[in-house]
């Protein structure tokens, strides 16, 4: 199937996810774990994610932070909080850390420049993430400059209308597709990625958003389903399957062989064992949560988002046995995409 899926026209990837089934679903997985096997082997990532801010100017409207929510308990960390994290982080054996967080205008260069100079000197064998949503494109070199290696920046859909539907229209989905190149040929290393399930996607939008990851070739890919927040426009919208996502796991493994692929945070909250299924049918990544405990249940982007037991980095034990029990080995190394 590899080679079908680097020449299938958005007509073929639509008809593909439309009439999938579980054998095909099956077969994929197959033929992604052996490819992921070539290049990174029984290799498992993990990431301390580390939730800087709830606070966002933005008013997306699947999203549990949106700036319309009042339900919403705001909170911010100061960056000497955030290096304390990193600290915990760097104890607990993680060598990535991501900041990740709402478009908060606290968070400016400056502060960014001073924070990463610590970061950096602190811990000069990790690697810093940084998903903080869109800036401009001298914000971004400022900040590669000054440390960081990866940036976080889902697309959240490749076609323009379905864009326009999920989000506010003060926000611009070619604005979004222009940091992500931007952030690309300033050298860092970058990740897009989609919710699987949001609200009007289609297998034709899905379509898009394939062939969108083909022709970008992402060092990242993020995607999880969605899931509902009883605050946002969304509240009674269905959540994304995990059969769809992990079928759409594995096609991106094959469309992309070196992407570093999450399983992520949603998909271990809509299933117990989201989180091996998703390793099983392509991911090689899992982001721990490391934000400090009393901010832990604010960063709500949705209902019930797990942040316990593996879900968290102090747990590292328990997802350590968990991904031994289906064959992989957690590694804390930076790891790095591997081209
Ligand atoms: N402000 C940053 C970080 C956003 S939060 C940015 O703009 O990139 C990280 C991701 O969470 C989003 O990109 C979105 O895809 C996901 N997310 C938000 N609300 C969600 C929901 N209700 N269900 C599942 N994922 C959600």
């Amino acid at each position: 199937m590899r080679e079908a899926l680097q020449t299938m026209t958005e007509e073929g990837f639509a008809h593909l996810i439309e009439t999938r089934t579980s054998e095909l679903a099956k077969s994929l997985a197959e033929e992604a774990v052996q490819v992921r096997q070539e290049i990174y082997g029984k290799a498992v990532y993990v990431r301390g994610l580390i939730e800087v801010s709830n606070i966002c100017k933005n008013d997306c409207l699947y999203c549990g932070i949106r700036a319309s929510n009042k339900n919403c308990q705001r909170y911010r960390l100061t960056p000497e909080e955030i290096l304390e994290c990193a600290g915990e982080g760097y104890r607990l054996g993680f060598r990535t850390f991501v900041l990740q967080g709402g478009e908060d205008a606290y968070y400016t260069d400056e502060l960014l420049v001073s924070l990463l100079t610590k970061l950096k000197e602190k811990y000069p064998d990790c690697a810093i993430t940084l998903s903080l949503g869109e800036r401009s494109r001298e914000s971004y070199k400022t900040l590669k400059e000054a440390g960081a290696d990866r940036y976080l920046l889902r697309h959240e859909t490749a076609d323009k209308p379905h864009y326009e539907t999920l989000h506010p229209s003060s926000m611009s989905f070619d604005n979004r597709m222009e940091c992500l190149r931007n952030l690309q040929e300033l050298g860092y290393q970058v990740g897009c990625g989609f919710m699987v399930g949001s609200p009007g996607q289609t297998p034709q939008t899905l379509a898009k958003d394939l062939l969108f990851i083909r022709d970008f070739k992402p060092d990242m890919c993020g995607i999880g389903p969605f899931v509902p927040h009883a605050d946002t426009v969304f509240a009674r919208e269905p959540s994304g399957t995990v059969e769809l996502t992990c079928f759409l796991l594995s096609i991106i493994r094959l469309l992309h062989p070196p992407v570093l692929l999450p399983a992520t945070t949603a998909l271990g909250t809509i299933h117990p064992e989201g989180r091996e299924l998703g390793i099983l049918s392509g991911a090689n990544v899992v982001m721990p949560n490391l934000s400090p405990e009393n901010v832990r249940g604010k960063y709500e982007l949705y209902d019930n988002k797990l942040n316990t037991g593996a879900e968290a980095a102090q747990g590292l034990k328990s997802l350590r046995e968990r991904m031994a029990a289906i064959g992989y080995e957690v590694v804390t190394d930076r790891g790095d995409v591997k081209k």
